[in-house]
């Protein structure tokens, strides 16, 4: 949730996984209404000018309301559902989505909402600001996209409307052009606009290019790195280092992977498990920081005691517990050989009376690749989060 439904109020540290800084300090600073019944990473302003949570099937109304009456070209609902398939960090996706539904703060958009202030663009002097004015074709931004290895043509890209802009770029690139860098050269285009509005900082269109490139290489190897991984993981029901009745075929509870992270230096250690019901049923997981734990091994110990109370909690009464750590499989079955784990085995021994069945094997690690994920990303936040059920994927994997 992105509303902690204790306290009604926004939980900042999940903002702040998911959004920039800036929208992170907007977001936090909106009044938070009645309960929401479910998540979503959707807002944006209304008409009354007050930011809200909508339901997605509200929100999805409203622009077509919104848009019917202005707008023909591109469909505008298929490019709205695009930008959530765009390959890309989620910040730099939500910002895209942003510019679509029109809730970027440049000064049209203020002036709309009853914000007095000077609609002229800050760089250039034109006399209004609009999104598509300051992603495309104010100075810097034609500057940069010059640069870019997408190619520029006239009339065609870029151009006056900003669905046209970003249907070409989604879509209409010729593939000989590497042109996986867009969403980042759009993010850093509209950063080094505010360094322009609000620290009188001018950025060179080269090195905006090449930040938003450097960027998006990075990521895209990162993707790739996760993906054989992950690949590797899917297909660990066959391997034979795996063992356990929790992998036969026929088992029917639910599997969960756990796992621990700890480093020395770290402020936190991190625990993470995920979660797979043998009906198909979608899958669950969690994450979260603790103060550091004592040793490695001790926080391996946390992320199953956790993972337990996670599946007592939903009502899993069924489940092979999963780890890549022998010696906690050693420690459950010889419980007496370990007593500087006294407290964490009896805690362990009340919580297992809560399971019809109840296993923990040993698999390898790059079985594990998930809950590792989720126990590893977790660890090096900045501040004390827990996760459950609610991760947004592309932060994980
Ligand atoms: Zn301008």
């Amino acid at each position: 949730m992105l509303i902690d439904s204790r306290s009604n109020f926004w939980d900042i540290d999940l903002l702040k996984a998911v959004f920039d800084q800036e929208d992170v300090e907007l977001i936090s600073a909106l009044p938070v209404g009645a309960p929401t019944k479910e998540d979503t990473l959707d807002w944006h302003f209304t008409k009354s000018g007050k930011y809200s949570v909508k339901s997605g099937y509200h929100t999805a109304r409203l622009d077509k309301l919104e848009t019917n009456s202005s707008f023909i070209g591109p469909d505008f609902n298929k490019l709205k559902a695009h930008t959530w398939k765009v390959q890309c960090p989620p910040r730099i996706r939500h910002f895209l989505w942003q510019i679509l539904t029109g809730c970027v703060p440049v000064t049209e958009n203020l002036r709309k909402r009853g914000i007095d202030c000077d609609t002229g663009c800050a760089r250039c002097g034109a006399l209004e600001e609009t999104v598509n004015h300051t992603l495309f074709q104010c100075h810097p931004a034609r500057q940069v996209w010059a640069l870019s290895q997408i190619p520029t043509v006239m009339g065609t890209f870029p151009t006056d409307s900003i669905f046209a802009n970003l249907d070409h770029l989604f879509w209409r690139i010729p593939s000989e052009f590497d042109s996986i860098a867009f969403p980042w050269i759009i993010w850093y285009i509209w950063k080094a606009r505010n360094e322009k509005l609000f620290e009188n900082v001018d950025n060179d269109p080269l090195e905006v290019l090449r930040l938003a490139e450097r960027e998006a290489q990075l990521w895209h190897s990162a993707q790739v790195e996760l993906h054989t991984e992950t690949q590797a993981s899917v297909e660990f029901p066959n391997r034979p280092q795996t063992r356990g009745v929790s992998l036969d075929s026929d088992f029917t509870g639910y599997r969960c992977f756990v796992d621990g992270s700890w480093k020395d230096s770290d402020k936190f250690s991190g625990i993470g498990w995920f979660c797979t019901p043998s009906n198909g049923e979608p899958s669950t997981m969690g994450a979260a920081n603790l103060r550091r734990s004592l040793s490695p091994l001790h926080a391996e110990f946390e992320a199953l005691l956790w993972a337990m109370k996670c599946m007592i909690g939903a009502d899993n009464q069924e489940v092979a517990f999963l780890t890549d750590c022998s010696d906690l499989v050693k420690m459950v079955s010889s419980p007496t050989e370990w007593p500087a784990f006294s407290v964490y085995l009896e805690e362990f021994q009340s919580d297992k009376e809560e399971f019809s069945t109840f296993s923990l094997s040993l698999i390898s690690r790059c079985a594990n690749v998930k809950a590792d994920n989720l126990a590893r990303k977790v660890r090096t936040e900045p501040l004390h989060i827990t996760y459950v059920n609610n991760i947004p994927q592309e932060w994980l994997f």
